[in-house]
């Protein structure tokens, strides 16, 4: 069970990018989706997010529902990578500090000749894990009225044992248990 993988490291720049222990559990978020696993370490130093929507919301029981791994789509392209791959460790340019417009002095202002007008680029890539490399996107999952991205769903049952969906919660939150721990994914788009 690699818990990094759910982290936000490879599509962009904000912080989530750490597994962390709160409150007895060890945790990981993307923001789209959350895993937690009862543990008896102290908490991480630092300012990491409660969970609460995640975790602690009231949610309606279903009938469970063992998850399987999705298939792959042939016709579409894998939403979360460039080719393939995931480009990350952003470095901010060093003429611009980030800005993307130039610090030349003149009259017009312009595109950061160093950088292109990016304010920066990501130094390090890896394989994409969400299609694993393949480029396609994986087949969303339906569950009542609300759907759920299928990267997020073959990354759970790759790396979660036993994944059965449990319950749905405020505005579709999808509860989920394993082995061993507790999920739930954010739907993207409900039928309604
Ligand atoms: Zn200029
Ligand atoms: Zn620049
Ligand atoms: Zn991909």
């Amino acid at each position: 069970m690699n818990l990094e993988l759910f982290t936000c490291e490879g599509n962009s720049k904000f912080t989530l990018s750490k597994v962390f222990v709160k409150g007895g559990y060890r945790c990981t978020t993307n923001g789209r989706m959350a895993i937690r696993i009862k543990c008896d370490e102290p908490d991480t130093e630092g300012n990491f997010p409660k969970l609460d929507d995640a975790f602690n919301e009231p949610f309606s029981e279903i009938n469970p529902i063992k998850i399987v791994t999705p298939e792959l789509e042939v016709n579409h392209i894998c939403p979360e990578c460039d080719n393939g791959r995931i480009y990350y460790n952003f470095q901010e340019c060093t003429e611009c500090y980030g800005l993307g417009t130039c610090r030349c002095g003149c009259p017009t202002e312009h595109a950061c000749g160093t950088c292109g007008g990016d304010g920066g680029n990501y130094t390090k890539s890896k394989p994409c894990q969400f299609c694993d490399g393949t480029k396609k996107r994986y087949t969303k999952l339906q569950i009542g009225e609300w759907y759920y991205q299928g990267h997020y769903i073959k990354l759970a049952c790759q790396e979660l044992p036993n994944l059965t969906a449990i319950g749905l919660g405020k505005n579709g939150m999808l509860r989920l248990t394993f082995d061993g721990g507790e999920c739930a994914i954010m739907p993207f788009t409900s039928t309604k």
